[in-house]
């Protein structure tokens, strides 16, 4: 759950990241920069915010404004029906970004969010420099997390269906509550 004021703050914050970023984005579409919570009511913390550029029934771009920090949590796209499931090809495009997979424990740079620990499995840390990408076959667990400055990255994807993302927190909801 987040207040209003912390809705317009975020999409405000992210916003001016994303014109510092270089990428371009007009006025109006700051209005429809998604503020995700992920119902676990601390956004600067665990969060994301979320530009969708292309949503189709096939595929899906969007650019991901993490704040100084923040982490988006650890998920996975699981199949559904035929579909094996979202596959995700990420671009770094401004900032610091750490991605983890699964893999051996190589977190050094970025943190497991505190007290999280139990829900954080994916401990192979993958620093990804604007520019570089990396891909995510479907079903593979990921997490993100910006460094001192932020990150401004894309996602390339299948279509994505995001209320069926299988988070490791049980508490997620992927729904944001305004209040
Ligand atoms: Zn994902």
């Amino acid at each position: 759950m987040i207040s209003r004021e912390e809705m317009a703050q975020a999409r405000q914050q992210a916003f001016e990241l994303i014109r510092a970023s270089g990428f371009p984005v007009l006025g109006w579409e700051r209005e429809n920069i998604e503020v995700a919570d992920f119902g676990l009511g601390r956004l600067q913390g665990e969060g994301a915010q979320i530009l969708g550029l292309v949503a189709t029934d096939r595929i899906a771009a969007k650019l991901i404004v993490l704040f100084p920090h923040q982490t988006l949590p650890e998920h996975r796209h699981p199949p559904v029906g035929a579909d094996p499931g979202k596959e995700e090809t990420v671009r770094a495009f401004w900032g610091q970004l750490f991605i983890y997979v699964e893999g051996p424990d190589t977190v050094s740079r970025g943190r497991i969010p505190s007290g999280q620990e139990n829900v954080y499995s994916s401990r192979h840390e993958v620093p990804l420099a604007p520019g570089e990408q990396y891909y995510f076959e479907p079903g593979r667990k990921h997490w993100f997390q910006a460094g001192a400055e932020g990150a401004v990255l894309l996602s390339f994807s299948s279509v994505a269906r995001d209320g069926l993302d299988e988070f490791s927190d049980p508490r997620i909801t992927r729904a944001t509550k305004v209040s």
